[in-house]
């Protein structure tokens, strides 16, 4: 799906496919030697992490292993509430495995932070965040988040893997989905 064929829906394009591909090169520099000679374990949250999971893992110059958790988190409407619900569980033991946990975007940080603390429990030898986006202004609690593409307004995003009722996630840009799609 190209960008132009649903430009209706979109507002602004916050980042473009190509400066996500450019960064991704330059974190997968960083990570990779930040972790060298570590047993790094990445672990993606699905499914908004899928696109960045895929192009990331594949500019990393070494071989790793790849894990998937899906969580929900209830609350009202498109919010986070902070009370998490695992709907699928990795299939790794983390004891020893320095975890880098692959996310697509910090908003409240909610969902993040209860994650890092039930990854706590579980004996990883280290535990880690990279987040594609971030957003700033929409912090409710800090998350240690060692990576951070792209911090951006505190709008409502779609776009590689982000979603507005499951639809839009194979945008290839990052866009801020016009108001009349969410209203009325
Ligand atoms: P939290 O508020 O707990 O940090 O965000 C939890 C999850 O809500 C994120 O991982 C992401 O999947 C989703 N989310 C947060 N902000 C946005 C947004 O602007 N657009 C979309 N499509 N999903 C978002
Ligand atoms: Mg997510
Ligand atoms: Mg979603």
């Amino acid at each position: 799906m190209r960008a132009a064929e649903i430009r209706d829906d979109l507002t602004d394009i916050l980042v473009t496919e190509e400066q996500i591909l450019h960064k991704l090169d330059e974190i997968a520099a960083q990570v990779a030697s930040d972790y060298e000679g570590k047993d790094l374990l990445l672990v993606g949250v699905l499914k908004g992490a899928v696109m960045v999971m895929a192009d990331f893992s594949r500019a990393l110059p070494t071989p790793v292993p790849m894990d998937w958790m899906a969580v929900s988190s209830y609350g009202a409407g498109t919010k986070s509430s902070g009370v998490v619900q695992i709907r699928k569980d990795l299939d790794t033991d983390l004891h020893g495995k320095h975890v880098l946990i692959v996310e697509d975007i910090i908003d409240s940080g909610l969902t993040l932070a209860w994650l890092l603390e039930n990854f706590e429990s579980r004996g990883a030898a280290s535990i880690e965040v990279f987040a594609l986006l971030r957003k700033p202004d929409a912090a409710k609690v800090e998350v240690r988040s060692k990576y951070v593409g792209f911090d951006i307004p505190n709008d409502f995003v779609v776009g590689y893997g982000l979603d507005y009722a499951e639809k839009y996630r194979n945008l290839r840009d990052v866009a801020v989905l016009a108001p009349h799609v969410y209203q009325d």
